[in-house]
């Protein structure tokens, strides 16, 4: 008789893990216990030598889906004499550090019992199991218990109770089980009363869908609002109502082989689009839905994730369903009832409302196979709040991030949470959202605000820093913006020793010296700080960032006092005014600015190609831009992009690209000649300073890396020059990832 005590760490609390250690002990018959602690699942197994060793090497090949062991402690024991294997009730002492699983698709046992009329739950939208449904976003507090999740509000019938209880079934320890007979449902609200019944509700949904309405149906994180797809007059009428002119709309498809239809799938593109996170995933399209994603050639797809997808497209709803999160402009995603009748009223036709609550808001992630496999573009439901990486501390820390994009992190006993997307903090709602899910994030993993390291932005007006300045911390960090962008990628891979060069280029961020930086290059570690090494020529922003919304503007300062430019106010530029009482800003010296922005220099080099015009969502001229290139071929000469002393030199780039367009040349040969220039003028400089710093590792981070031609053409030509890029893959490259660089650099206090 041998014994072991055997200790789990990782994802492994709310996704099956105990029964499954149940089910493997019995089936070795072992005795012994296993229980739920405070830092991970705690296993006693007693039995032969040779049974102990197989349920050993079976314990992670074998574990359920939905589990992610990231530790597994094995210690020889004195056998105390158990006679039976059993399962322990959770312990309730201490600070919970086990990790919470984020929500999961329905799992294929459930959805077949979904649509077998002999099942207890044929066609009911709740029904999940301890491998699918509902984690974060019903969670209330820890540990994991009905008790503690938006489930408590309803007790479980003889059916669902003895599941529950039964440690063979796969609904065992299921928290958020429910059948028809006991738990919620869902309702539709519309101009003629409510509509009772999960089928009748679903079934009249359907109904005016088909009819051209525009439904806010209440999903795992928050409320969609939905409609046809193919109903160019109800997806116009969806974009008036939600002040929403040109951003792409995502839609959600039926299945597999309706994506395919829409979209050019690639095996990357499938994996993403079927992962446990079911993403909304980038693709190019194959097809033109009339105003679902204007001028763009690519598709944001999602397939159905709750039963209640499943449920609607089953009764028949459109094939392709417009599927974008219900608030008006770019106000967080509505996700209390009260709130979505009170926000979506003339927005929404109809309410699609399921009784149980959301615990709190997560949206669609977003992500898309890239030149460096998945990249996360909206990291949120599906993804957090899985640790996103290991730290080299034990002390907690709290990192608030960005204003544009934001996310926050708590590293909580070496531990890093990135919290789920929370948005742009100069809507008063989202605002309200962040702080909201700072109290949450502490709340959760039990943290006393007076002991922790806060870090945050070093621009001093933003709404970001102010809270972090107001909590009672034990110490404040400040962290510049594309600091944080490099180290968020060295953080995620949890390289803390290594030496690289890092390159950061977006399109605002405070730099050191008070102007606006976006095109940077440093050296350094995250142990030791980064020093800044290199940068992009500072131009003149009339206007400052205001000037991001219009690319005339941002060109007015990138072109001042250039010679040998073509009149741009002429064929075939035709500038409007705007751009010149910009140049007039910039010659008087008024409200003119500094910047360093690649992001800004992408705005000007659209406006040179034709992009006149407003910008009505972030980053639109840049993916104009990009698009524009298309496959063009690469074997295109290079513009003049210089470098002296670090410091690129855009200008003889952009004099020979208005030369050539006034030349007429064709437009996207000239965005392509631009992306690899910027590639090569790049390139180049990472080289030089990588032999003067000792490394061949480079970090790329920040929004404009949201650029795959620009990747692409950068990736091949570090390459033949034997350096190895790296980018982010667990946050994204844009500001969603400046809250974990900004908790890594405040591990070594180098910011
Ligand atoms: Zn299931
Ligand atoms: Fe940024």
């Amino acid at each position: 008789m041998c014994a072991r005590d055997i200790l789990i760490r990782g994802t492994v609390q709310g996704v099956g893990f105990r029964p499954y250690i149940y089910r493997l002990a019995r089936e070795h018959s072992l005795s012994g216990w296993v229980a739920n602690q405070k830092d991970g699942v705690h296993v006693r197994v007693e039995g032969s030598h040779e049974a102990l060793e197989a349920f050993t090497s079976a314990l992670i090949p074998d574990a359920p889906p939905a589990a992610h062991i990231s530790a597994l402690e094995v210690k020889h024991a004195e056998p105390s004499g158990f006679r039976e294997f059993f399962i322990r009730e959770s312990e309730r002492t201490g600070r919970p550090t086990v990790r919470i699983s984020p929500d999961l698709p329905v799992c294929d046992e459930c959805l077949a019992e979904l649509f077998d009329e002999t099942n207890p739950r044929y066609l009911y939208p709740y029904i999940n199991c301890t491998n699918c449904g509902p984690r974060f976003s019903v969670i209330e507090s820890l540990p994991y218990d009905r008790c503690r999740t938006t489930m408590r509000h309803w007790s479980m019938d003889e059916l669902c109770d003895s599941q529950y209880h039964n440690p063979l079934d796969r609904r065992f320890h299921a928290q958020p089980v429910a059948c028809p007979n006991c738990g919620p449902h869902y309702l539709l609200e519309d101009g003629d009363g409510v509509c009772y019944g999960d089928r009748e509700s679903i079934d009249r949904t359907v109904q005016i869908l088909r009819a051209g309405a525009i439904v806010a149906v209440k999903g795992i994180g928050g409320y969609h609002l939905s409609c046809d797809a193919a109903n160019a007059a109800t997806v116009q009428a969806m974009r008036e109502r939600k002040f929403r002119k040109q951003k792409p709309f995502a839609v959600m498809v039926r299945d597999v082989e309706v994506a395919r239809r829409l979209v050019e799938l690639s095996p990357a593109a499938l994996d993403l689009l079927t992962s446990t996170a079911r993403p909304i995933v980038l693709a190019p399209g194959r097809v033109q839905l009339a105003g679902v994603a204007p001028e763009n050639s690519e598709l944001g797809i999602m397939l159905p994730y709750a039963p209640l997808h499943h449920l609607l497209f089953a009764f028949g709803a459109p094939e392709v369903l417009v599927m974008t999160s219900a608030n008006r402009s770019s106000e967080p995603i509505a996700f209390r009832d009260d709130e979505a009748r009170r926000t979506l009223t003339g927005l929404a036709d109809a309410f699609l409302v399921g009784e149980r609550p959301i615990a709190r808001r997560v949206d669609d992630s977003v992500a898309r196979a890239g030149v460096f496999g998945p990249a996360i573009l909206r990291r949120s439901r599906g993804y957090a709040p899985d640790a996103v990486g290991a730290f080299p501390t034990k002390r907690p820390i709290l990192a608030v991030g960005a204003d544009l994009k934001n996310t926050i992190t708590l590293v909580v006993d070496g531990q890093a949470f990135t919290s789920q997307h929370i948005g742009d903090l100069d809507h008063y709602e989202a605002l309200a959202s962040f702080r909201q899910t700072l109290k949450d994030l502490l709340d959760m993993y039990a943290i006393d605000p007076t002991k922790l390291t806060v870090a945050h932005d070093i621009h001093p007006q933003y709404a970001s820093t102010l809270t972090a300045l107001a909590l009672p911390a034990q110490a404040h960090v400040s962290v510049q913006h594309h600091r944080a962008h490099v180290a968020s990628v060295l953080a995620e891979r949890g390289e803390w020793e290594r030496r690289v060069i890092g390159v950061s280029f977006d399109g605002t961020g405070y730099g050191e010296d008070g102007t606006i930086w976006g095109g940077e290059f440093f050296a350094g570690s995250l142990r030791d700080g980064f020093t800044r090494v290199g940068h992009l020529r500072p131009a003149y922003l009339p206007g400052g960032d205001a000037a991001a919304a219009f690319p005339v503007q941002c060109a007015a300062g990138f072109l001042t006092d250039l010679p040998g430019l073509p009149d741009l106010m002429e064929a075939p530029f035709q500038f409007p005014g705007r751009y010149r009482s910009a140049t007039e800003l910039v010659c008087k010296r008024v409200r003119t600015f500094s910047t360093t922005s690649v992001g800004r220099l992408f705005d000007t080099a659209a406006a040179l190609l034709g992009f006149t015009g407003e910008i009505t969502f972030e980053g639109q001229a840049a993916i104009w831009l990009e698009q524009l290139a298309g496959d063009t071929k690469c074997d295109l000469p290079l513009f003049d992009f210089t470098l002296s002393d670090n410091v690129l030199d855009f200008r003889p780039m952009l004099v020979q690209m208005a030369r050539d367009r006034y030349a007429g040349a064709e437009v996207r040969d000239i965005s392509r000649r631009f992306h690899r220039s910027l590639a090569y003028a790049t390139a180049r400089l990472v080289k030089s300073l990588s032999e003067d710093h000792g490394t061949d590792i480079v970090a790329l981070s920040g929004g404009v890396f949201q650029n795959e031609l620009l990747l692409a053409e950068l990736r091949g030509m570090l390459e033949q020059t034997r350096l190895t890029a790296w980018t982010n893959a667990a946050v994204p490259t844009n500001d969603g990832g400046i809250s974990l660089g900004q908790a890594a650099l405040a591990v070594a206090n180098v910011a």
